[in-house]
């Protein structure tokens, strides 16, 4: 059983490196903002909510966010531990994280830090595709992990989409919350020695055995 964050800018990487661990490791994949989107589209009062701040680049209130997680929490009782893509983003969510494993004698056991220049980040994201079947979740770029067929995602044949954040104008802001609010969490698991940080170049098709790398020399090291 580990758990596992993961810490990153938009557009770092935490997509696909929790797609790898849920395949590789038998993990559960908590991602608050894949939460948020999947309300968004069944219409729900909360989903109405979110999207205000979504669209704008900005967090969703940590009230709102903390009880969507905590009601989703029991669903993954059967797997090797959980990837968390996408919260904490503040310390106070890294907080209510913490009370809610401990509630279920559990800890986070390894923070994953995917760091990336910030340069990098707005050309990485605008060139993002998503596959539109949430089974599936694929994650393509157009300049470095191109599908196959245009516009269709190579595992399952479903269309790709774009996320509606994914614009210049809504990643500018939402590299400013990360830089003022997320960053944080760097220096707050640091302190808590779980912080592993991995460095990121541009262009890089994160694998399977890059992710299996990490953890190997985590373990190594601790
Ligand atoms: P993501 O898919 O992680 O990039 O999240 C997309 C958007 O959902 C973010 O820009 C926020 O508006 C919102 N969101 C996702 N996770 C959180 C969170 N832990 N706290 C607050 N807002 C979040």
């Amino acid at each position: 059983m580990m758990n596992i964050v993961l810490l990153g800018a938009p557009g770092s990487g935490k997509g696909t490196v929790s797609n790898l661990l849920e395949k590789t490791q038998n993990m559960a994949h908590i991602a608050t903002g894949d939460m948020f989107r999947e309300e968004i589209k069944n219409k729900t009062e909360l989903g109405k909510k979110a999207q205000e701040y979504i669209d704008k680049g900005n967090l969703v209130p940590d009230e709102i966010t903390i009880n969507m997680l905590k009601g989703k929490m029991n669903e993954y009782k059967d797997s090797n531990g959980v990837v968390f893509d996408g919260f904490p983003r503040n310390i106070k969510q890294a907080e209510a994280l913490e009370q809610m494993l401990k509630d279920k004698n559990q800890k986070v056991d390894l923070v994953l830090f995917l760091d990336i220049p910030d340069e990098e980040i707005i050309y990485r994201t605008v060139k993002r595709r998503i596959c539109s079947n949430k089974e599936c979740g694929a994650i393509y770029n157009l300049e470095y992990k191109k599908p196959k067929v245009d516009g269709i995602c190579d595992i399952c044949g479903s269309k790709l989409i774009q996320r509606k954040d994914d614009n210049e104008e809504t990643i500018t802001e939402r590299l400013k919350v990360y830089h003022e609010q997320t960053k944080e969490l760097i220096k707050y698991y640091e302190e808590k020695k779980l912080l592993y940080r991995v460095k990121l170049h541009a262009n890089i098709n994160i694998t399977e055995e890059m992710t299996k790398e990490w953890l190997k020399s985590y373990n190594e090291n601790r």
